[in-house]
């Protein structure tokens, strides 16, 4: 990726370590599949992740990318989540707030720092805003 992360590179006795917190033994395969989320991934689905996977190794099972997914997220290394483009469920390793950009050529997910972006909201009286998270769609030159 040549997009600079937003997120610490986590090492492999980290990735092994938080495996393990989240209750799945660190199997070599579970291993290859965080290190590809946690450090080299942005926002992948499931389904890019399989695709990655079955490109650079063999007999990794689509229930093993869902069993490792679910540990990192139950671990809160990544949240899911999901945006009005597409019914797929993206995972973000990107754990503080932050708004997204949807490149609509590519399908491209890329964060947005919040300071990037001023949200007037004007409720009507009685609501109040836990949080704010914004789409943004457009094409990068
Ligand atoms: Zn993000």
């Amino acid at each position: 990726m040549s997009q600079e992360s937003l997120h610490p590179q986590l090492s492999s006795i980290e990735i092994e370590t938080e495996l393990k917190k989240a209750g799945l033994r660190p199997t070599v395969q579970r291993c290859i599949i965080s290190d590809y989320v946690l450090n080299h991934a942005e926002h992948p689905s499931v389904e890019t992740i399989k695709t990655w996977v079955d490109k650079h190794y063999t007999g990794i099972s689509l229930a093993t990318v869902y069993n490792t997914v679910h540990a990192l997220e139950s671990a809160g290394l990544v949240h899911a989540i999901r945006f009005d483009h597409s019914d797929k469920v993206f995972y973000d390793t990107n754990t503080t707030l932050h708004h997204h950009f949807l490149d609509e050529k590519t399908g491209e997910l890329i964060d947005i720092d919040p300071d990037k972006i001023e949200v007037n909201a004007k409720l009507p009286e009685g609501m109040s805003i836990n949080e704010i998270s914004v789409l943004i769609r457009g094409e990068r030159a």
